[in-house]
């Protein structure tokens, strides 16, 4: 018997329980997780829930299983979407795209490995080099981003600080031929403690790096002299050394260099103390140790003690009082990190780019997308990084709807099969909310930043509080005074399709400004240093040519997001949903609670009920009869009838499954998978 058909595993696929109601879903899914069972269906979104242990599924064996079977042959898995997705590929010629989600710790970007690993095993049979080079490139880029863009952090030992989208090219053969990645960048903490990872590389230095290179960084042996920041990772001796030998797919000798320079630096930067004021920092400061950026030490001081303004036609230069210069120092090493982050992502986007491949010759190349983004996020406060995810979410989920929807109706209406209209929330008036010009909660953000005089965030809290005051979506506590939920003053409401959200306004203007004083940028430009040089472009323009601000962070994550779902929208679509099963990293604890929380801002329960009310399984009819001809006398090993339509319908017939499909032009539709399982099973036992 079919694994998914016993029941001492719980159902394989939602779809197929008896009622959709929250107890069932989540007693399947604890049943499931219990039994060891992580992995499992809502049609063709995969439902995985984190094992938090070695699971011994992923290897050559399990792969080959997977291998060219269709999505109902064997128990659910992420090989088997990852097949789907591949196929589609290779023999429809489709763009495809894998969308991950899930909060932090679920298991996202294992899965986005695993689906990798995957590709990378079942693709290149013939072993030619250069597909094999290519292959090794793709993988070890993700290395060399897990380096720069992971932390620990109290959810995750190992936590994407960013989200990630990886095109994979393959050429007409559906072998790898070259990538791509866009980032999207969100630093999620703010201050020093979102540098961890800085921590972490000094750690790694320490344990792995000679001598000659720490000394070569200024770098102190001892850990504690960098006691400004928290330490928050722990040393790993492997990392620096799979780091260094990542590098190697394409970084210059220079450029490495320059990388760790960076680095050193924002660990140097993070030991100015400018708790005694501005002067006194820079004489606990060796300036030397700045000299890792290739500029004049002058210059330097000057940058972190002076900013240079111009009034009129006169230009000044304005010394920082003690709080800005500690502004300006955190604004400094934030910005660089990032700088180099991009820049990283940039340089891996020239290596494993898509090169002497001529579409004329070859054939369109396909491409297969994988998306690891963070998840809906509710905290205790939530503050423009929550609002920011939340609101990428929404966009996703609208996507999901679209698609799905759109893609059913389109479908039946092509193979001429009644279509039965599904009630399900549409979330575009939330999407519109957010992001809408002139209106939405960005475009309100942007004007408060840009007021004269006073800019703060009560002043974008009261902007909300007139341009939203009507929406169905939106209060605060000035619009709903009685509102429980609604603890402070300065907390405004957002009813998601996932919940209800109350964001605090705190810190919404700086974080979206996200201001780095003029100065920096010149300093960082006129370094001798061409590869930091590159990394600072606008460095370029004078104090009196700055005229443009720039674009603030909402904007960039709004137009960021528009492209994205843009490009996902193109795509052939696949879904995998994570869910974290407890807050202590257990493999044994199902906590109920926090399940059943995610289940619902993952919009899982939609799911299912959307599903159940369309097709499940759809097939041509030819296809359909070389797989499961052998079940009828009808059809075995040939059939008589004037089409295959016929002959399938003659096979339905007669196991008594005519009142669970419709017949299409082209192909036939089967409502539950139940049937389907039923099918293979006949299908196993003959
Ligand atoms: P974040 O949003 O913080 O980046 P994430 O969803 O990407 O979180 P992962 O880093 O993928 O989470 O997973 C967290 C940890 O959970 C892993 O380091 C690993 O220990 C464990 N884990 C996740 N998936 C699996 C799996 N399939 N098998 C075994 N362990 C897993
Ligand atoms: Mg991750």
């Amino acid at each position: 018997m079919a694994e998914h058909e016993s029941l001492e595993f719980g159902k394989a696929d939602f779809v197929l329980l008896d009622t959709v109601s929250m107890e069932e879903f989540m007693a399947n899914l604890k049943l499931r997780f219990e039994k060891g069972r992580i992995y499992s269906y809502i049609g063709e979104v995969v439902v995985s829930v984190n094992p938090y242990r070695a699971m011994n599924i992923y290897g050559r064996d399990t792969i080959e299983q997977y291998k060219g079977r269709e999505l109902y042959e064997r128990p659910p898995h992420l090989f088997a979407i990852a097949d789907a997705a591949y196929k589609a590929m290779k023999r429809r010629n489709k763009d495809t795209c894998i969308v991950i989600s899930g909060e932090s710790g679920a298991g996202k970007t294992e899965a986005s490995k695993y689906i990798m690993q995957y590709i990378a095993a079942i693709t290149n049979p013939n072993q030619r080099a250069e597909v094999e080079r290519v292959k090794n490139m793709l993988l070890k880029s993700n290395c060399v981003l897990e380096a720069f863009g992971n932390a620990k952090t109290n959810r995750n030992d190992n936590s994407s600080r960013f989200g990630k989208y990886m095109d994979i090219n393959f050429d007409f053969k559906g072998d790898p031929i070259g990538g791509h990645i866009n980032n999207y960048l969100l630093e999620k903490v703010s201050g020093w403690l979102g540098f961890h990872i800085i921590c972490v590389f000094h750690l790694q230095l320490l344990s792995g790096a000679p001598d000659s290179l720490l000394h070569s960084l200024h770098i102190k042996k001892d850990p504690k002299a960098y006691t400004y920041i928290k330490i928050g990772g722990s040393g790993n001796t492997s990392h620096i050394v799979l780091l260094h030998t990542a590098f190697m797919i394409g970084f210059t000798g220079d450029e490495i260099q320059t990388v760790y320079k960076i680095l050193a630096t924002i660990l140097h930067l993070s030991y100015i103390n400018t708790d005694h004021g501005p002067f006194y920092y820079l004489n606990i400061c060796l300036l030397e140790e700045l000299d890792l950026l290739s500029t004049k030490e002058e210059n330097v001081e000057k940058a972190l003690l002076y900013r240079t303004v111009a009034t009129g036609r006169d230009v000044i230069e304005k010394q920082h009082t003690t709080q800005e210069a500690s502004y300006g120092r955190d604004a400094l090493a934030k910005a660089m990190y990032e700088r180099l982050f991009c820049w990283i992502v940039g340089r891996i986007n020239d290596i494993i780019e898509v090169k002497n491949y001529d579409a004329r010759i070859h054939g369109k190349n396909t491409v297969i997308g994988v998306l690891d983004i963070y998840g809906f996020e509710i905290f205790q406060n939530n503050s423009f990084e929550q609002f920011c995810i939340n609101y990428c979410n929404e966009k996703l989920q609208q996507l999901f709807i679209q698609l799905v929807l759109k893609q059913e109706q389109e479908e039946y209406q092509r193979e001429g099969i009644p279509w039965k209209h599904i009630d399900y929330f549409n979330n575009q008036i939330i999407v519109d909310l957010v992001e809408q010009q002139h209106k939405g909660i960005f475009s309100i953000l942007d004007e408060a930043c840009m007021n004269v005089g006073k800019v703060t965030d009560e002043v974008f809290l009261q902007g909300l509080d007139v341009k939203l005051a009507k929406h169905a979506h939106f209060s605060s506590r000035k619009l709903s005074p009685t509102d429980k939920s609604l603890e402070f003053d300065r907390d405004f409401r957002i009813r998601h399709y996932a919940g209800d959200v109350a964001y605090s306004v705190v810190g919404f203007i700086d974080k979206n400004k996200d201001t780095l004083f003029q100065d920096f940028k010149r300093l960082l430009y006129n370094s001798s240093n061409p590869v930091l040089k590159g990394m600072w472009p606008e460095g370029k323009l004078r104090i009196t040519e700055v005229t443009k601000r720039p674009l603030t962070a909402a904007t960039l994550f709004k137009n960021s997001m528009i492209l994205l779902v843009e490009n996902l929208a193109s795509k052939e679509p696949y879904y995998v949903r994570c869910i974290k099963p407890n807050d202590v990293k257990s493999p044994l604890l199902f906590e109920h609670e926090r399940c059943r929380h995610q289940v619902e801002y993952l919009g899982l329960l939609e799911n299912v009920r959307v599903r159940r009310a369309g097709f499940a399984y759809r097939q041509t009819y030819p296809r359909f009869l070389q797989r499961y001809k052998m079940i009828s006398e009808f059809t075995w090993p040939n059939h008589d009838l004037p089409s295959d339509k016929e002959a399938v319908k003659k096979l339905l017939q007669g196991c008594r499954f005519d009142h669970d499909v419709a017949y299409g032009k082209t192909k036939v539709f089967i409502r539950t998978p139940r049937t389907l399982f039923s099918l293979e099973e006949q299908r196993a036992e003959m």
